[in-house]
């Protein structure tokens, strides 16, 4: 038989799905993949469910219903001043790991140069990779995730494409400032080179800190697509519904790319999601409000096992160095398969983000949960270290 692709054979199960398994196989509290216990707006659901017995259920439109599109377009305006014309510069999506893949097919080329901020969510590297396009991480380091402008400035070359910025980012929680984003767009610039933002934790932000989409910099609207996802700002992860907003002349390649993947995306899916996006702004703030009082109580808890907690102010995700709670021996990967066993508790372990090099002992928890998950969580971590 001959070799199938090696880029893809050589990857694995992904470190969401491996330890949700495991989460299932032990029935341990699931802290790991960022799945919300709440199961997203009543009206949402029961228009999605009405649309599929009352709907038009055949193919909707390549790029997407005209009124999710408008409503995507609308929503942009209403939180970012963007305008964005519906019809020629938004694209519907089944999810952002479509869009993104949309977005890397639509625009790389064997040999162009792809700048990753490392820790990097795990589906950007491969794909890149399988395109003949070439990764090139770049650090970001704890507590305060700042972005390296010297090492992102050395990055940055005549053969560079894109970058790719994920803000509200996973799995640090860093919000990135808009000094940042200043310099950034600075360098994108004069280097002439696309951005790509994943924007998916665009309402997930705490502590008073505001999202800024790099889009709205000056002179990054034409070299700028924007990334969103019904599954994080409804909480209805299984959805799959996502949209890229951009100029048209990035959006066309990424919708011919689209119509190779998928085509469309689930017609009633797309209805629910267009009222949502159509709700007032209460439904924005309250999403992150309702998960604040889970994000303190597991923080607090954490800490008070001796963890130190490097909580970013934005996504459902906090990061914690747990040296002290890992044996000499062990890397993160080995310590989260134990912590499963031992303590009933999974946590994703950092290393998932890293190409090469990664954190020994840094690991991902998820907060977007009921309060009793995570104090069972909590109670489960206080008898494991009580024994
Ligand atoms: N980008 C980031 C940074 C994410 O955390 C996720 C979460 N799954 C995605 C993209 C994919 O989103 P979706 O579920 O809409 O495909
Ligand atoms: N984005 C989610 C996380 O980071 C997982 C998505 C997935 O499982 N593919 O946990």
């Amino acid at each position: 038989m001959k070799p199938a692709n090696p880029t893809l054979a050589a990857s694995g199960t992904t470190i969401f799905e491996s330890m949700s398994a495991l989460a299932r196989a032990h029935q341990a509290v699931n802290l790991g993949q960022g799945f919300p216990d709440d199961r997203g707006p009543e009206a949402l659901r029961a228009a999605a469910a009405a649309y599929v017995v009352d709907g038009h259920n055949q193919y909707p439109p390549m790029m997407g219903l005209p009124a999710l599109r408008q409503a995507v377009a609308a929503h942009a305006r209403r939180h970012y001043d963007l305008d964005l014309d519906p019809d020629r510069e938004v694209l519907i999506t089944s999810g952002a790991t479509e869009a993104l893949l949309d977005c890397f097919l639509g625009l790389l080329d064997a040999g162009d140069e792809v700048v990753l901020l490392e820790p990097a969510y795990d589906t950007y590297a491969p794909v890149v990779r399988r395109l003949g396009a070439i990764p090139r991480a770049v650090r970001l380091e704890p507590p305060r995730w700042e972005l390296p402008r010297a090492a992102l400035a050395a990055a940055l070359s005549p053969k560079t494409k894109l970058l790719v910025l994920n803000s509200p980012m996973n799995p640090t929680g860093k919000v990135f400032a808009r000094d940042e984003l200043a310099w950034l767009a600075e360098q994108l610039i004069a280097h002439d080179v696309y951005a790509v933002c994943d924007e998916v934790y665009e309402h997930l932000v705490f502590d008073g800190a505001t999202h800024v989409p790099l889009m709205t910099l000056p002179g990054m609207r034409e070299r700028t697509v924007r990334i969103g996802s019904a599954g994080k700002t409804f909480s209805l992860t299984g959805w799959k519904v996502g949209y890229v907003s951009g100029p048209e002349a990035m959006i066309r390649p990424i919708a011919k790319a689209h119509q190779l993947v998928t085509f469309t995306t689930p017609p009633n899916l797309q209805h629910a999601v267009a009222l949502g996006l159509g709700v007032d702004a209460t439904h924005y703030a309250g999403l992150a409000a309702a998960m604040a009082p889970g994000r303190a109580r597991l923080a607090a808890g954490l800490r008070d096992l001796g963890v130190e907690v490097i909580a970013g102010d934005g996504t459902y995700f906090l990061v914690a160095d747990v040296a002290g709670w890992m044996r000499p021996d062990e890397d993160d990967v080995g310590f989260a398969r134990r912590l499963v066993t031992e303590a009933g508790v999974v946590v994703i372990p950092m290393s998932a983000f890293y190409a090469a090099a990664p954190p020994r002992s840094l690991v991902r928890f998820c907060f977007c949960k009921d309060l009793a998950t995570i104090d069972a969580a909590l109670t489960r971590l206080r008898a494991w270290r009580g024994r």
